[in-house]
Parts: structure tokens; C-alpha cells; sequence
């Protein structure tokens, strides 16, 4: 690791700038006191001991874009794209450095540019989040591909026999495809009425998770019911945008933003419950992302504001009664956009402490990103692996029967490791243990 001042930038051609209403503001740049501070809090800096791996540098290279003493070539957009964009920069940071939307802001800023000058990959990577996961019917038919590989059997021989033959980068991305058994889950309208009900809330379903975790959303419904809580999904929902805004297509994420706003506000709700960390931090920031919008500003700020995690949702209720007992040790993955973007981290172990006979044993470094973030795992997947491969010796070390987390990325991911390291452990949600600990509670 170095703790050097920051690389002075390498002036490059060929490149853009920043363009656009979204173009990063010098304020939240100028912030920045070059402490260093992030530094041994950055996976990749971690990983790479470059200090244009690091949060501080990224910033730095930003900053010399915006004031057009470089331009953004390939090399430097190689560097925002090694960032995994999880946030532990800004918990680390003394000066409040936002650097999450500093980042999303510059790649937004990069996007804006005419087609022509946006770099290939970037284009490339945007088409398909646009076109496969902004509709429904294109993700279903790609998942039911993947459904046919699972449930052909092909799956489990390039798990099994044929591993050794696969070239290594081919066995390590084969980990990440989820095992597609499961019947998705895709119900809408009432989901739960329990007569005793004191709150009525909605579900976000999510793109993927119902699709991939079918259980996941089985168990959040259960224990939503169980704390009291009329559960509705709205049927006109979609993908809450999160990918989208990352990959810098502002855009389109506006635009399913407003789509699920207007879904929302017809259900009359409560709260809009999330079960995925990064699903949720993204409906957070719709107040952000509309902000320049005048007929949807206000709409924007009061959806943001009743948007909750949902283990942030069901801790705030009376959840712990009548729970059975649980009888494994626990270890708690933070999802990095629930403990960085959203900064919870004492409900999901509030919960966890309250099932009768679990024991939770700590990581030495929880909060650390495992490599996930979003389709990083896919783009990245060296560094992906490097970073994947820490967090398993740190899980291994908790001797857990079950890792934890809160949100469908780092469950994947983690279920990649747990293959690659032939750990004996299971990956669940968090919602998934304490729905058990209920199901028990509920036979005795
Ligand atoms: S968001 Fe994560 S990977 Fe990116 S600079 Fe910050 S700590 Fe490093
Ligand atoms: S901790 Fe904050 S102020 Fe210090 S170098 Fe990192 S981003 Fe800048």
C-alpha cells in the first residue's frame, strides 16, 4: 500500500468531457482535504495499492476532467470503472465527501456526450441495462434461458464434473449464474391481510430478486405479516434504476423512476418496503435524481422519504414475538448499500440478536464490499475475484453456518465464493432467518 499525494494527472487526447445537467458539482469536489482517510476503507485500493485506484485519486482525476485539465481517454474512465462504486469512501470520510454521486454524477457527465464520443463499452453496457432489464418480458425470456440451464442439469456438470476442464475465468463466471430452480415469484395486488394489521405498506419486486429469490420475497411477506403489516405490491411497478444510474444512463433511470413514483402513489401506503440494499438506496435518492424536474420534484421528495429498507422497517415494529428457535451460527455480510449508502447497520443485527438460540459471530471487516456491486462481478471479474476472495477468508474465519446479507448481488456473489472455496455454508437474507425463526415459533 502507498499513501502517496495524488499522481499528478497525464494529460491525454482523444478523450471528452464532462457534458450535461448532471456534470459533478465543484463544491462537493472541492470538499475533499486529500486526507486519505478513505484509503485503507477502498476495496480496490486494497487490492491494488494505486492510489488511482482510491477514492482520493478517482476524485482527483475528476476534478482535472471538470476543470478541463485533462480529458476523460480511456485510461482515466478505466479507473472509474475499477471503482465498485460500494461507498465505504464515504463513511470513512472526515470532510463529508459525497462521493457516490460525485461518481454517478461523472459518468452521467460522460454519457451526455453525442453517442459517437461515449466510449464503446460504457455505450455497450447501457444498451443492455436499457434493453434487457428495463423490460420485463426480455429479462423474463433471458432468465428463462438461464432457468433451462439450471434445470437441464448443464449447470450442475460444469459445477461438478466438467469444473476441471473449464478454463478458470470460465469456471469463476459460471459460479456467479444463479441456480434458476425456483418458481419466480411474480404476485401482485394483495399479498397479505392479517386481520390484526396496524399498517399497510408496499413491496418492491424488483427486476431480478423475484425472479432469482423467489424466496426471499416469500419471507419478507411473512414476516411483513407477522409484524402487523397488510402487505400490497402495485402490478405497474418496475425496475427501481439503480444499475442504470450507475452505468451513468440518467436517463433512463429517470424515467423508471417516475414510472414507479406514479405506481406507488396510487397504493396509498404507509411505506415502500425494499429487500434489496441497492434497490432501496437508489429509491432514497429519487428526490436527487428528479431534482431539475419541476413536475416531479415534490412527487420525487415524498416517495424518497417513505422509502425503507426492510429489516430498517420490520425493527421499528414489534417483530420479536412468538419467535421459535434457530439453532446456527450466523455471520452478517453488510450490504454495502445498506451500511454505506444508507448507513444502517444495527437492524439487521438487532434482528438477528433477538432469534432465540443464533449465535452471530462477526467478521473483522463486515462492511467491507465482497465484489458484487451490480454487474461488476461480470466486467470486472478479476478484481471482482481478488476482492471476493479476502471476504471468504474473513467468513471463514467466523466458522458460520449461515452468511447473511441484504441484498441479491452479494447473496450471488457470495454464493460464487462459497462454491469456489467449497465452504459449508448457506447464503441467506437476513429476512429469510428471522421468517424462519417465525415458522419455527409458529409450530411450537
Ligand atoms: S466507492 Fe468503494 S471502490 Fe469506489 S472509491 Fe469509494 S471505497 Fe473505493
Ligand atoms: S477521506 Fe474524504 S477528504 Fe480525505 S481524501 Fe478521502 S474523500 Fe478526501
Amino acid at each position: 500500500m502507498t499513501s502517496a499525494a495524488p499522481d499528478a494527472p497525464v494529460p491525454h487526447t482523444h478523450g471528452v468531457q464532462f457534458v450535461g445537467p448532471d456534470v459533478p458539482s465543484l463544491a462537493d469536489l472541492q470538499n475533499c482535504i486529500h486526507c486519505g482517510f478513505c484509503l485503507p476503507t477502498c476495496p480496490t485500493y486494497v487490492a491494488t495499492g494505486q492510489e488511482l485506484e482510491s477514492p482520493r485519486g478517482r476524485l482527483h482525476l475528476i476534478s482535472a476532467v471538470l476543470d478541463g485539465r485533462i480529458e476523460a481517454t480511456e485510461r482515466t474512465l478505466d479507473h472509474f470503472d475499477r471503482c465498485l462504486q460500494c461507498r465505504a469512501c464515504e463513511t470513512a470520510c472526515p470532510s463529508s465527501v459525497p462521493y457516490g454521486r460525485i461518481m454517478e454524477d461523472a459518468r452521467a457527465s460522460i454519457m451526455a456526450n453525442v453517442p459517437s464520443q461515449q466510449p464503446a463499452s460504457w455505450r455497450v453496457r447501457a444498451f443492455a441495462l436499457r434493453h434487457v432489464l428495463a423490460r420485463k418480458q426480455v429479462l423474463r425470456f433471458v432468465l428463462d434461458l438461464g432457468r433451462l440451464y439450471s434445470r437441464s442439469g448443464l449447470q450442475t456438470l460444469a459445477r461438478g464434473p466438467l469444473r476441471r476442464l473449464l478454463p478458470a475465468k470460465l469456471a469463476r463466471m459460471e459460479s456467479s449464474i444463479p441456480r434458476l430452480t425456483q418458481t419466480p415469484f411474480r404476485d401482485t395486488g394483495t399479498l397479505a391481510s392479517p386481520p390484526e394489521a396496524t399498517a399497510r405498506v408496499a413491496l418492491l419486486l424488483g427486476c431480478m430478486h423475484g425472479e432469482m429469490f423467489p424466496r426471499m420475497h416469500e419471507a419478507t411477506v411473512r414476516v411483513l405479516a407477522h409484524a402487523g403489516c397488510e402487505v400490497v405490491a402495485p402490478p405497474t411497478q418496475v425496475c427501481c434504476g439503480a444499475l442504470h444510474s450507475h452505468a451513468g444512463d440518467a436517463e433512463t433511470a429517470r424515467a423508471l423512476a417516475r414510472r414507479n413514483i406514479a405506481a406507488f402513489e396510487s397504493a396509498g401506503v404507509d411505506a415502500i418496503i425494499v429487500n434489496a440494499a441497492g434497490c432501496g438506496a437508489a429509491m432514497k435518492e429519487y428526490d436527487r435524481l428528479l431534482r431539475n424536474d419541476p413536475n416531479w420534484a415534490g412527487r420525487a421528495e415524498r416517495f424518497s422519504h417513505s422509502v425503507k429498507d426492510v429489516l430498517e422497517y420490520v425493527a421499528t415494529r414489534d417483530f420479536a414475538h412468538d419467535l421459535g428457535e434457530v439453532d446456527e451460527t450466523v455471520t452478517l455480510q453488510d450490504a454495502c448499500h445498506l451500511a454505506h449508502a444508507q448507513q444502517i447497520r444495527e437492524a439487521p443485527r438487532a434482528i438477528l440478536r433477538a432469534i432465540p438460540g443464533l449465535r452471530l459471530q462477526e467478521m473483522r471487516t463486515p462492511d467491507r464490499c465482497c465484489g458484487s456491486a451490480g454487474i461488476y462481478s461480470f466486467v470486472q471479474a478479476d478484481l471482482s475475484a481478488q476482492i471476493l476472495d479476502a471476504k471468504m477468508e474473513d467468513v471463514a474465519r467466523t466458522d458460520a453456518d449461515i452468511i447473511c446479507t441484504e441484498n441479491p448481488g452479494c447473496t450471488l456473489q457470495l454464493q460464487a465464493g462459497v462454491i469456489r472455496t467449497g465452504m459449508d455454508a448457506e447464503v441467506r437474507h437476513v429476512i429469510e432467518v428471522l421468517d424462519q425463526a417465525v415458522s419455527a415459533g409458529a409450530k411450537r
